[in-house]
């Protein structure tokens, strides 16, 4: 898009007349909140919502980078959200773990323990090219983390279930490999990596293993709690080194928000940043950023406790009996079929009978941003509460698209899957 350069504003500008500008800009986006964007947004109900944005401006000014001289109560706060992780995900008492903006940093601070603790132990492969083991469905976290870091990502392929091929795994596996990922779930279909049999293996290879929970971690135990098949994923799994889970995906927590924990505080540790060159002393941080909004982990707090066991459990169950609603009405369109059976409420669907991609055109047509996979090609919906209200309408233009493409009333263009 050509965009004329703009100059550095004069000034002046009151504010109810921007706010009218800014949200005359936003009357052109997607309209999330009728449930027509499949990812980017996690919503609980307006309570849960309410109580997150309120704690959030309360706290809107304190920075939790000053947690330890100025906020306690930031430092409190953030104390407590991560003691909840902690004994959510079953963490052993000499455990720790940090508070940060996203999964992206989460998977970025346990890499660098990985790499650090492989650095300790192997002096004598310091300096030789290193490597990370895991799924093709890992997040593009980890491709960051290893451009920074200069290390190699080898992919394991998938089993027919969309799991990860454990056996597969292990062959990628040499002395230079600083650690093996697990996802719980993978974005792309949804369904959690045997983290059991990924233990056993880092255990044989005395490797690192890290699970990357980002998008279903502080949701996905109260699936299993109300009884729905969901798999452990967590430091029950006595070779999970680390685990990043996000507060600001289905822990329904503002953004930025996430949690990176580690079995052995001594790694929490080896992942923090220290400095002190500069003339003004220690600095030293768990995180990659500095400043951090106290508003995050305020409002991480208010909706942890706001929820509790009861409210992630009531999440879940709505959650849970939603899926099954869009799963019970995608089995009926004989078109579609499911790539993967959901752990969560990710689902991944496609066609052997018409061009998916065209479908996907005709949806994107009709108001709907779609989420797409390349393999197999596919739909992708990422549910929330969001998407419960706007079943019918997504089922009913489906349907249409594929009728339209099956009879051939489309438009030939070209769809590329990005997230
Ligand atoms: C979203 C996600 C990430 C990255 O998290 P950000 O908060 O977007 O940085 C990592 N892994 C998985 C599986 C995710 O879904």
């Amino acid at each position: 898009m050509d965009r004329e350069r703009k100059a550095f504003p004069t000034g002046g500008g009151d504010w109810p007349e921007l706010r009218a500008r800014m949200r005359e800009m936003a009357s052109g986006d997607a309209d999330w909140q009728k449930g027509r964007v499949p990812l980017f947004v996690f919503r609980n109900d307006e309570d849960s919502y309410t109580v997150g944005r309120e704690a959030y401006f309360d706290f809107f000014t304190e920075n939790a980078l000053g947690r330890n001289r100025a906020f306690h109560s930031i430092a409190a706060m953030e104390a407590d959200v991560l003691d909840y992780g902690l004994d959510l995900f079953a963490a052993p008492e000499q455990a720790g773990g940090a508070f940060t903006s996203g999964g992206s940093e989460s998977i970025f601070m346990a890499i660098k323990a990985a790499r650090d603790r492989f650095r300790a132990r192997r002096s004598d492969l310091a300096a030789a090219p290193l490597n990370i083991v895991m799924p093709i469905t890992g997040h593009p976290a980890f491709d960051k983390a290893a451009q920074t870091m200069d290390l190699e990502i080898r992919r394991a392929p998938l089993v027919c279930d969309m799991r990860v091929d454990v056996a597969a795994a292990g062959r990628l596996i040499d002395e230079r490999t600083i650690a093996l990922v697990g996802s719980a779930p993978c974005f792309p279909h949804g369904v959690i990596d045997p983290i059991g049999e990924l233990s056993d293996l880092a255990g044989e290879h005395d490797v690192w293993l890290h699970v990357d929970a980002c998008v279903g971690g502080w949701l996905a135990p109260f699936f299993k709690r109300i009884g729905r098949a969901t798999p452990d994923f967590d430091f029950r799994f006595a070779n999970v080194c680390s685990i990043s889970a996000d507060l600001h995906k289905f822990g329904f927590c503002p953004k930025p928000a996430s949690t990176v924990f580690y079995r052995d505080r001594a790694d929490l540790e080896r992942a923090t940043f220290t400095a002190d060159a500069w003339p003004n002393g220690i600095f030293a941080t768990p995180t990659l950023l500095g400043t951090r909004p106290g508003g995050a982990v305020a409002g991480a707090w208010a909706v942890l406790n706001h929820l509790g066991v009861s409210g992630y459990e009531a999440a879940a169950r709505r959650m849970a009996a939603m899926t099954d609603a869009y799963l019970r009405d995608l089995a009926a369109i004989p078109e579609i079929e499911l790539w993967g059976e959901p752990d969560l409420t990710l689902i991944n669907f496609g066609s052997h009978a018409v061009d998916i991609y065209a479908v996907a055109r005709t949806l994107e047509e009709r108001g709907w941003v779609t989420g797409l996979t390349r393999a197999p090609k596919g739909l992708h919906l990422m549910l929330s509460a969001l998407h419960e209200p706007a079943r019918e309408a997504y089922v009913a233009d489906l349907k249409a698209g594929i009728v339209a493409v099956r009879e051939h009333k489309t438009e030939e263009t070209e769809m590329v899957a990005r997230y």
